[in-house]
């Protein structure tokens, strides 16, 4: 009787994948794990469940176990990392061992990487040549986009590949080397985010508590929270490792879902998915042919900064001033000096007085106005850090919010630049009548 067949059938049929990532900086803090989590997602979307991260150093012994571990639970085992040019790197030895093979010199592969020095005008140096030493059993894959070809193999059971550790190279390979190979035509997890801000994670659950209830064993609740953002993660996932969900059924639990949760929040769901604050406030402001301007202090500019970020934002955002300092609010915006006196720079009064003085000196429709306590120091028992006040001068006047944020420096600097921009989407929403409330 073989092992195989004394070994317990197993738990998970054939789409269950992990991923191993091989390299002493991801073990020394030097390098963070990205090519797990973009492997994640692409796995995920092309109907692999993945079971299972590690990650090993670059060492023979301990990659060669993990890959026969691996490959003992999977179906599919997608390593990255460990193929350069130099000694410390030894991915295929490691694999020619967990195969029982030889390495042998793949004179095709060696051809393509003179060639490819050969097109930069370099020669090539004798190391190279190690990433021309493939496991005998397996096929080389094809990477235009850096020297070490990737590989594939059958190891026991399951498929093994191995990609180069360089982010932009395994994303190449992944789309042309994995993509044909292993994409199953759909995502075996159906999701969508719906996506908020300015609401805490709790209040939102109880907020939507009853659309969950109605919606328990259709579609799965989660939430993410972060720098204010907060995202209801709506998910339908089968019930076994072995049952599939038709796509369009999946798709209209979610849309269903989604209309409830609308339903409850109105335009607090600023977007879903990859929707980012900026694009979308961006695009209201494109629509309704709009323009704004912005004068920060507390958020130094970084509210300006993710609005330029999206390609276009010119056709609606006129500029702003950075005012950090009393002086400069005054000589560029126009706010009075007595208020600063004797309210000090971090007040309601300010920020309005900064946000109408942008809006008339650029002739703006509307401008955003911050000025706050970032933190660490500064604060005071009347203004702990984390106090901002946000201003928005518009057509109809002027209306201010203070926050009272939690978090760090940064946190608080992004969290205000967040609600300061979806405050104003949803007074544009609001101010010209087409608000779902
Ligand atoms: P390697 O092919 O193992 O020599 O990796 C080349 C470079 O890619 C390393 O120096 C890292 O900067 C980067 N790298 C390797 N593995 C990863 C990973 N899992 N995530 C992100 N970057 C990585
Ligand atoms: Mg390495």
């Amino acid at each position: 009787m073989s092992l195989e067949s004394l070994r317990p059938a197993s738990p998970f049929p054939d789409r269950i994948a992990e991923i191993i990532t091989i390299g002493d900086e991801l073990l020394s803090g030097e390098t963070v794990d990205t090519n797990s989590s973009y492997l994640d997602g692409l796995l995920e979307q092309w109907g692999w469940i993945v079971a299972r991260h590690a990650t090993v150093p670059d060492e023979v012994d301990p990659i060669a176990r993990a890959m026969r571990d691996a490959a003992d639970r999977a179906s599919l085992v997608v390593c990255s990392g460990g193929l350069g040019p130099t000694e410390d790197d030894r991915t295929f030895e490691a694999l020619a061992q967990a195969l029982g093979c030889a390495l042998v010199l793949d004179d095709d592969v060696l051809e393509r990487i003179r060639a490819r020095f050969a097109s930069f005008g370099r020669t090539m140096t004798p190391n190279n040549e190690r990433q021309a030493r493939l496991p005998a059993n397996g096929q080389p894959l094809v990477n235009e986009a850096g020297t070490a070809p990737g590989f594939q193999a059958l190891l026991g059971r399951a498929k093994i590949y191995l990609l180069p550790g360089v982010p932009r190279e395994v994303r190449w390979l992944a789309e042309h080397a994995l993509r044909p190979q292993l994409d199953r035509g759909g995502p075996v997890i159906h999701r969508r985010t719906l996506k908020t801000i300015g609401f805490g994670e709790s209040r939102l659950e109880h907020v939507i508590r009853e659309v969950r209830d109605a919606h328990v064993g259709s579609v799965e609740f989660g939430y993410r929270a972060q720098a204010s953002e907060t995202h209801i993660k709506l998910s339908v996932r089968p019930h076994s490792h072995n049952e599939t969900i038709d796509p369009d059924e999946a798709r209209s639990r979610l849309d269903r879902a989604e209309a409830d949760l609308r339903g409850v929040l109105g335009d607090a769901v600023f977007g879903t998915d990859l929707a980012e604050i900026s694009a979308v406030l961006g695009s209201l402001l494109d629509e309704r042919k709009l323009t704004v301007a912005t004068a920060e202090s507390c958020t130094g500019g970084l509210i300006g900064a993710m609005l330029t970020e999206v390609p276009g934002s010119s056709a609606y955002y006129l500029g702003g001033c950075v005012t950090y300092s009393n002086d400069a609010k005054v000589a560029l915006l126009g706010v009075s000096p007595r208020a600063l006196e004797e309210l000090g720079a971090v007040c309601e009064v300010v920020a309005r007085q900064m946000a109408e003085g942008v809006r008339v000196r650029l002739g703006s429709d509307w401008a955003i106005a911050t000025t706050g306590v970032a933190g660490p120091t500064g604060g005071s028992p009347e203004k702990p850090v984390g106090t901002v006040h946000v201003a928005f001068a518009g057509p109809d006047g002027t209306s201010a919010k203070v926050l009272a944020l939690p978090g760090d420096r940064a946190s608080i600097r992004t969290s205000t630049a967040r609600i300061a921009l979806d405050q104003l989407r949803q007074l544009i929403l609001v101010s010209s009548g087409t608000s779902e409330r």
